[in-house]
């Protein structure tokens, strides 16, 4: 009894000592859970046939969860005492009970198909982080996630080849590897012969774990999985609340001002970095039709925008509804850009090249099947990668929309999506830089002659008032770290931005014009679009706009020091200064 309890001591002591060397730091109240771990690692071997066999499979087994530790020492994000010791709890105590669960199971098959599916599921968590440590260099978080939930699985996993590779079939090998030998040892484990008092001890033994196990379970590796579930509660109820939303507009918003008749045009862009556009001073000439375009004085090309995120339904679910990163209003209430603009009268109509993910996962295909009218020319829907056709099929099928007296048309381009041979003809096939870069310099080009030809044909329409086109986010293309929140750089929101308005335009909003044309420099981030859409179209509310936001507007707030981006999470001012 007092060799065992000296044991105890002497594992809590340890298992603190190794903490404070890793940690350098104590959180005194959460040492319990170490002591815990001690009481009921040492209780449960006592009740082991071979106690050999039970020390290696739970080493085996804690060896495993705890590697994900060295991923969070490799990566820059921070970590409390308390959070190791809730995750060393949380992995002693999952191990504890699949452990005792094993060595009570009699036949040898069960024992085998149980430790099977068991260590599958460790197995499965360790992967995952490991796996995109190696194919990102970051942690595991909420947004890579919900970026994989809401991309389709072939997308996925070309996704996944590209990014690791050999390391692919490393880990493969690695995971067949384990299970065989988690296998092999923790089917050995088995409880002695026990009385009938032993059986109750052991079964109180196995509630302990479970207790320690739910107590521990908000650690940094669950969290993941809880604020993915968060996120996702969201989307769905910005999905629910639809019908709502447009009561509510209908109801208690006032449009003070009804917008002016002529046809505007929206176009989203696709992971297009600015730094790779001639227009903008890429030492290639990406954008030949913009670099002249520039000087077009019905043309405003802005240098300082950023996007409000790095991924396209961060964004998009901004920059397309009342809520951004400068208000409180709550995403489910807050309606979107075709909402109020059919409120106002408008003809609305959504004409996109993407794949319409299944409408569970997205609020981008809520927001969209809002518009009167929806052409989807992607009809791989949920199932690739491909597309049918190039962005300029978009502009050919406008053919099929009768430019009406007051009406709005979003275009939703694919861009420079990954993978950026993908997007361009043969024809485009201009820079041969090595690798990835020649390969995204031709999508710009190709992007820059489909604006072009997009242009040409709204700008012959009669009532025609303004095109206004803007990527959803930037690309890291000279760094190779595509765009994700967990290695954010600043090039990952460097974002083109241009307008252009027809004359009959300009001249019924000479003081917007103007202030557009000065506001040429000021900084902008793309959950403002909008604000200044809406602006531009003539409607307002005091109820849903704000002239701080819009910057076409005389009040527009241009102070660098506001600006944020990744949901509020980043100073734009703190990333520019650097
Ligand atoms: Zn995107």
């Amino acid at each position: 009894m007092k060799r065992n309890l000296l044991m105890i001591l002497g594992i809590y002591l340890g298992l603190l000592g190794v903490c404070y060397l890793g940690m350098h730091e104590i959180s005194p109240r959460h040492t319990v859970f170490l002591l815990v771990d001690a009481i009921l690692f040492m209780s449960t071997l006592h009740y082991m046939d071979d106690k050999r066999q039970f020390i290696k499979g739970m080493a085996l087994g804690m060896g495993l969860l705890c590697s994900i530790f060295i991923i969070r020492f490799l990566t820059p994000v921070e970590m409390k005492a308390w959070e190791v010791y809730t995750f060393l709890s949380f992995s002693f105590a999952l191990c504890n009970i699949l452990l005792i669960l094993t060595a009570v199971i009699p036949h040898i098959y069960l024992k085998r198909a149980f430790v099977l599916l068991g260590g599958a599921i460790v197995l499965l968590v360790v992967i995952i982080c490991w796996g995109y440590y190696f194919s990102e260099h970051a942690w595991l978080n909420v947004e890579a996630v919900m970026a994989a939930l809401q991309t389709n699985s072939a997308e996925a996993f070309s996704y996944v080849h590209d990014r690791t590779g050999f390391m692919a079939l490393v880990l493969i090998f690695f995971l067949a590897a384990t299970l065989f030998l988690l296998v092999k040892i923790m089917c050995k484990v088995s409880v002695r012969k026990l009385s009938a008092t032993g059986y109750v001890v052991l079964l109180v033994l196995f509630a302990l774990s479970g207790v320690l196990l739910v107590r521990t379970s908000d650690n940094f590796v669950l969290s993941i999985y809880e604020e993915t579930k968060d996120y996702q509660r969201e989307y769905d109820e910005y999905a629910r609340q639809r019908e709502e939303r447009q009561h509510n507009l209908a109801q208690n918003v006032t449009i003070d001002s009804q917008g002016q008749d002529g046809v505007f045009v929206l176009v989203i862009g696709e992971s297009e970095n600015r730094d790779h556009m001639s227009a903008y001073g890429y030492n290639l000439e990406t954008t030949p039709w913009l670099d002249k375009m520039a000087s077009d004085p019905n043309m405003i090309l802005f240098q300082n925008a950023y996007s409000c995120h790095v991924q396209t339904v961060p964004v998009i679910t901004y920059a397309m509804t009342e809520k951004n990163q400068y208000n409180t209003v709550d995403l489910e209430k807050a309606v979107s850009l075709i909402e109020v603009a059919k409120a106002a009268g408008y003809e609305t109509v959504w004409l996109s090249n993407q794949v319409r993910y299944g409408s569970w996962g997205t609020p981008i295909s809520v927001i969209a099947d809002a518009a009167d009218k929806q052409i989807w020319i992607n009809s791989h829907q949920g199932n690739t990668l491909d597309t049918d056709y190039y962005d300029e099929e978009l502009v050919n099928k406008l053919d099929e929309i009768k430019p009406g007296k007051k009406m709005l048309i979003v275009l939703h381009l694919m861009g420079s999506h990954i993978s950026y041979q993908d997007r361009y003809p043969a024809s485009f096939e201009k820079f041969m830089t090595d690798g990835n870069t020649g390969e995204y310099d031709n999508s710009v080009l190709y992007n820059d002659f489909v604006m072009s030809k997009l242009l040409d044909k709204v700008a012959s329409w009669q009532n025609f008032k303004g095109l206004v086109y803007f990527s959803d986010h930037s690309e890291a293309i000279d760094s190779g770290k595509s765009h994700n929140p967990a290695t954010f750089s600043l090039d990952m929101t460097n974002i083109p931005l241009y307008m252009y308005f027809a004359p009959t335009w300009q001249q019924d909003n000479a003081q917007r014009f103007s202030n557009l044309r000065q506001a040429k420099d000021y900084y902008f981030t793309n959950d403002l679009i909008f604000d200044t859409m809406l602006g531009i179209m003539g409607i307002s509310s005091s109820q849903l706009t704000d002239s701080a936001n819009d910057l076409s507007a005389d009040g527009y707030n241009h102070d660098l020091a506001r600006f944020k981006t990744l949901y509020g999470k980043k100073s734009i001012q703190d990333v520019v200064k650097k």
